[in-house]
C-alpha cells in the first residue's frame, strides 16, 4: 500500500494580500462510494480564481485553494465507479456537484443545477468547504470527473475543462457549425478557445478585439476575420451578420455597446454572455428598440455538462487542436495571477505540481 494523499495546496489566507499564496494542509472531501481521487499533475489558471481572490464576487471562505483546470492521476476510486481506475489520467473542472435528481441534472444539464457545487469556495452538504487545484489532491463525485483522450498531453487539456468547456457549451448549444457566421468577442483564455472551437465545428468566424498586438495571434488561430472594436461605429460594417455573438469580456463598464452589438446580429441571431464581470459591473442598459431590428435574443451559459465536455475533448483529440498554453511551477502561482489579472497572459497559464 502507498502512503496516504496529503491535502495540501497554496491558500489565500489573507484577502489584502491575494496574489501571496501560503501552503497548508486542508480537509478534503468526505471520500464515499461515487467518488474519485487524484493526485494532481497540472492546474489552468482562471479569470474566476482571479474575481474570487481579489473578493471581487463576495467574500471567500478562508483558507481557500482556487484552480479548478485540473489534471492528474486516480489514486482511488469508490465502489460505485466503473469508469476510473487508479492510475488513469482524468480531469475536474468548475463544477464539483450537484443533486443528481432534479429535471436539469437528468436532462443532462447538472451545469444548471440549483444546488451545483463549485470545485472551490463551496460547502458540501456535512460542511466541508471545497478547496481547488493549486493543491496536492481532489476528490470529486465520478459525473464530475472526466476521462482525458491519450492524444493529449495533460498541460493542454487543464485549461480545456474550464476555459474551454465555458465556451465550447454555448457554440454547441446555438447551433455554431457550417454556413454560420461567428463573433468571438474578447480573445483572451476563453475567447481563444472559442475561436479554436467555432474553426474546428466548421464556422466562419470574426474575432473582435480591442488589442492590435493580438491580431497576428489571432490569425494563427484561425479567425477568418479580425474586427478592431477600438474602430469608431466599428458595428456598422456588419448589419444583420451574426449567427452567434460569444462575448467572452468579463469586465462591461460604460464603455461595452450593448445595443450596437445586438445590431450585427442576424434575424433571431444570439448574443451570449461567458463572462461573469464583479458584482458592481451590470450589463449595460438596453431598450426593446434594440430587439426589434432582428429579433434578436440575449442569453448566458455557465460551463457545460459532463456530456458537451467528453464531445468537446473529442473534438480537440479527433482535430488535433492545442490551446496556446504558458506553463509554470505552482510557486509561481501569485506571478500568474497578477498577470491574468493585468491581461498579459498568451493566453492561458497552467501550473505544474511542485508541492506533491
Ligand atoms: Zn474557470
Ligand atoms: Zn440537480
Amino acid at each position: 500500500m502507498s502512503k496516504p494523499i496529503e491535502f495540501k495546496g497554496y491558500a489565500l489566507t489573507d484577502p489584502t494580500k491575494w496574489t501571496d499564496l501560503k501552503v497548508i494542509e486542508f480537509q478534503p472531501k468526505t471520500f464515499q462510494a461515487d467518488d474519485v481521487e487524484l493526485t494532481i499533475t497540472h492546474c489552468g489558471v482562471c479569470g474566476s480564481d482571479v474575481h474570487t481572490l481579489t473578493q471581487g464576487w463576495g467574500d471567500a471562505k478562508l483558507p481557500l485553494v482556487a484552480g479548478h483546470e485540473i489534471v492528474g492521476l486516480v489514486t482511488r476510486v469508490g465502489d460505485n465507479v466503473k469508469e476510473f481506475k487508479p492510475g488513469d489520467r482524468v480531469g475536474v473542472g468548475a463544477q464539483i456537484g450537484s443533486c443528481l435528481s432534479c429535471r436539469a441534472c437528468k436532462d443532462g444539464y447538472e451545469n444548471y443545477c440549483l444546488q451545483a457545487i463549485s470545485t472551490y469556495n463551496a460547502e458540501y452538504p456535512d460542511g466541508v468547504v471545497t478547496q481547488g487545484g493549486y493543491s496536492t489532491a481532489i476528490r470529486a463525485h465520478q459525473q464530475f470527473v472526466f476521462p482525458i483522450p491519450k492524444e493529449i498531453d495533460s498541460v493542454h487539456a487543464a485549461s480545456m475543462l474550464c476555459a474551454g468547456l465555458t465556451v465550447y457549451s454555448p457554440l454547441k448549444t446555438h447551433g455554431c457549425g457550417p454556413g454560420k457566421k461567428v463573433g468571438i468577442v474578447g480573445i483572451g483564455g476563453l475567447g481563444h478557445y472559442a475561436v479554436l472551437w467555432a474553426k474546428a465545428m466548421g464556422a466562419e468566424v470574426y474575432a473582435f478585439t480591442h488589442d492590435d498586438s493580438k491580431v497576428d495571434d489571432i490569425k494563427k488561430m484561425g479567425a477568418d476575420h479580425i474586427v478592431n472594436t477600438q474602430k469608431k461605429e466599428f458595428w456598422k460594417d456588419y448589419p444583420q451578420t451574426f449567427d452567434i455573438l460569444l462575448s467572452t469580456r468579463d469586465v462591461m463598464g460604460d464603455k461595452m455597446p450593448l445595443g450596437d452589438f445586438l445590431s450585427m446580429l442576424y434575424v433571431h441571431g444570439r448574443f451570449i454572455t461567458v463572462g461573469l464581470p464583479d458584482s458592481d459591473d451590470p450589463l449595460p442598459s438596453l431598450h426593446a428598440f434594440d430587439f426589434t431590428s432582428n429579433g434578436c435574443l440575449v442569453g448566458g451559459g455557465h460551463i457545460g455538462s459532463k456530456q458537451e465536455c467528453l464531445e468537446m475533448l473529442e473534438l480537440a483529440r479527433s482535430k488535433g487542436i492545442k490551446p496556446w498554453v504558458e506553463e509554470m511551477p505552482m510557486h509561481d502561482v501569485g506571478k500568474a495571477l497578477q498577470n491574468v489579472h493585468d491581461n498579459k497572459v498568451r493566453y492561458r497559464y497552467v501550473l505544474t505540481q511542485d508541492l506533491a
